[in-house]
């Protein structure tokens, strides 16, 4: 994300190498590599401009101090105006109400109906709450196949009407339904077209007129660009929406959309999406972001992910099971299911603070874990829990079963085995000495 904006922004601090202090003359190449790195990220001309006025500004103006150099400073400077270009602070999301109504729109593609099953799953599992999915598009019946299938993936009802060619009452009439099953939200996935048009915008209008919405999300492809900001503005006028929802952030984004919509619609953004599964939501904070495309990481955010799939019964039993030395195949299984469930592997790892760089031409998928989740996956129950039991002959059978190579399963054994010894010595080491915390 944002990989080429965030060196550019790297250069433009370069040129503050060696100097002593931030004069008007030392200050010029970088204010202007600045601002054609944004315009490169395809933000408008005049925000940028705007931006790095700004930022010029407070440089000036602002006391080297012997602490810092002029480099570090102009980055913190940066990081700071990047913020509040992105809001400032994190959007409140109001989801109070009885039932609350949030009405999801947006291009057709933009990634709607994605989002509003990630919203319901977010909503559900985080907050607590009982969401009703309705499926407002009543000219695609695959729009609510599609809907069903993701609300099923996260057990959560939808409300369609198949032969209902009107949407005002479609959403109306799930309201009701919502009161009567007891659900507090309910999310009103509309129709999208291609472009612009016309009547897309007045069903969607009169949608907002009829059900009061609670929030009203515009949903965008952040890999859009401008066109993504142009499109905001169109969808604002009409609904004066109540937050954007900025998706596909997981793909090769520029950064133009993220950083110049709420300075052209004055509306937050209020989520990120980062992929097709129904985990990959996060509410924005712009000083985080700001971090990010800076290349400092986003630790705060990594160790959020880590407490959420954190559990602590399961967490205990770990414990003793290292502390014993009994740590086997299936926790190891176990601890891989936990990582995955935490998003793409690659975006983890992007938020460690300089790791980011390091790994973008690298290709981490997902499917990284693949090969040892099939070898694991090929042995016996009684295999797993007893490491020490696989011989030759069955390590043979493993790796037919995993189609595998036996070198393979022996290089995965082998570092099993060596992760196995680190534990062990670790548990025998005096307190404080590296020990696991909590082990007596
Ligand atoms: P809608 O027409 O606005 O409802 O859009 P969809 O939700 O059907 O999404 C369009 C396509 O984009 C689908 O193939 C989705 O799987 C994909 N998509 C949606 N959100 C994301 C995302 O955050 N990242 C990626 N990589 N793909 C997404």
């Amino acid at each position: 994300m944002f990989n080429s904006l965030s060196e550019r922004l790297e250069g433009a601090f370069k040129n503050l190498k060696g100097e002593a202090k931030i004069s008007d003359l030392n200050i010029a190449n970088t204010v202007k590599d600045i601002r054609r790195a944004l315009i490169d990220a395809d933000v408008n001309y005049k925000i940028a401009k705007e931006f790095t006025d700004k930022v010029k500004d407070k440089a000036l103006g602002e006391k080297v101090l012997n602490a810092i150099s002029p480099g570090q400073l102009m980055v913190k400077i940066v990081r700071d105006e990047l913020t509040e270009l992105m809001g400032g602070t994190e959007a409140n999301f109001n989801s109070s109400g009885n039932p609350a109504v949030i009405l999801i729109a947006g291009l057709q593609g933009s990634g709607k109906t994605t989002f509003s099953g990630k919203l319901a799953n977010y909503l559900k599992t985080k907050k607590g709450k009982a969401p009703l999915l309705v499926a407002a598009d009543i000219y695609r019946p695959a729009a609510i196949d599609q809907l069903t299938v993701l609300a099923n993936q996260i057990g959560v009802e939808v409300y369609a009407e198949r032969d209902n060619k009107d949407a005002v009452a479609i959403a109306q009439n799930a309201i009701n339904e919502a009161k009567t099953k007891n659900k507090n939200v309910v999310i009103i996935d509309t129709a999208g077209r291609l472009a612009i048009d016309e009547t897309m915008m007045t069903e969607v209008a009169n949608i907002k007129n009829a059900v009061n919405p609670t929030e009203i999300l515009f949903v965008v492809d952040s890999m859009t660009g401008q066109d993504a900001v142009n499109t905001a503005k169109a969808f604002n006028d009409r609904l004066n929406f109540s937050g954007v929802v900025l998706t596909k952030l997981d793909g090769d984004t520029r950064g133009g959309a993220a950083l110049s919509i709420k300075y052209t619609v004055q509306k937050p953004i209020k989520f990120v999406s980062s992929g097709e599964k129904m985990e990959t939501l996060d509410v924005f904070y712009p000083d985080r972001m700001a971090q990010r495309i800076l290349g400092m990481g986003d630790i705060v955010s990594l160790v959020e992910k880590a407490q959420e799939q954190f559990d602590e019964e399961q967490a205990k039993k770990l414990e003793k099971k290292i502390r014993r030395n009994q740590f086997d195949f299936q926790d190891f299984l176990d601890q891989l299911q936990q990582i995955k469930k935490m998003g793409n592997l690659k975006d983890l790892m992007a938020m460690i603070p300089g790791v980011g760089k390091a790994i973008k031409d690298i290709d981490i998928s997902d499917d990284a874990f693949k090969g040892v989740e099939a070898i694991i996956h090929s042995m016996t129950p009684q295999e797993r829990a007893n490491p020490d039991i696989i011989d030759q002959r069955r390590k043979m059978r493993i790796a037919k079963g995993s189609g595998k190579q036996m070198s393979d399963v022996n290089a995965f054994m082998k570092q099993f085995d060596q992760m196995r010894s680190m534990m062990k010595m670790m548990n025998n080491m005096p307190a404080g000495m590296g020990r696991m915390p909590g082990f007596k």
